[in-house]
């Protein structure tokens, strides 16, 4: 199961990957994660990719690329994997599907959260609060935010011309939204795992 998780910041996207991820046993590959750890190990890439993620800007496309194509040539993401936070814009994803076909692959899905934005801007406040993530205040989030509709929304028409998009509501319980994502790869084909309790909301 290759699949690609989209959604603005604060839609709950990287609590939903982590649990797919370890369900559907593939490994979550999450590209703020990977930046932060590189921030913190103090790497020439980190100190590079810092000075953006602390404004709430993307990082360069062909420093993104570079670290996602090292990552999905490690063994462990050869029969799939969970893309969060990447692809983030048009040429990310292009680049993406040419990385894919020449091993032969392609993404299967592409799970888009739906919140709306009065909700978002609470979830993040809250989260501000109980992580102060530095990334995360007021002003920094409406950079987020901008970015998320100027550079990663065209990506939403981008997947659904290619039939990938679906679309999963994601105001709710975790547990809520994990089951209607988990119903949503169902119907594409990806039986949902036992251990989820999926099945206890209706699709
Ligand atoms: P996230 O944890 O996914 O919200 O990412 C945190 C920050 O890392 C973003 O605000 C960007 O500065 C940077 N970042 C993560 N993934 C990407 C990407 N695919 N393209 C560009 N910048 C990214």
């Amino acid at each position: 199961m290759r699949l690609v998780l989209l959604g603005p910041p604060g839609a709950g996207k990287g609590t939903q990957a982590v649990r797919l991820a370890a369900s559907y046993g593939v490994p979550h590959i999450a590209t703020g994660d990977i930046f932060r750890e590189k921030v913190r190990g103090g790497t020439p890439l980190g100190r590079e990719a810092q000075a953006y993620m602390d404004r709430g800007e993307l990082v360069p496309d062909d420093v993104v690329i570079r670290m996602v194509a090292d990552r999905l040539d490690q063994e462990d993401a050869a029969n799939g994997f969970l893309l969060d936070g990447f692809p983030r814009t048009v040429p990310q994803a292009l680049e993406l599907e040419r990385i894919l076909a020449e091993r032969g692959a392609k993404v299967d899905a592409v799970l888009r959260f739906v919140v709306d934005e009065a909700e978002l801007h609470q979830r993040i406040a809250r989260r501000a609060h109980e992580e102060g993530r530095s990334d995360d205040t007021a002003e920094v989030l409406s950079n987020r935010l901008a970015e998320y509709r100027e550079k990663t929304a065209p990506l939403e028409s981008f997947y659904a011309e290619r039939g990938l998009l679906h679309d999963v509501d994601a105001v709710g319980e975790v547990d809520q939204v994990t089951a209607r994502a988990c119903n949503a790869l169902a119907e594409l084909g990806f039986p949902a795992p036992d251990d989820l309790g999926v099945g206890s909301e209706l699709s």
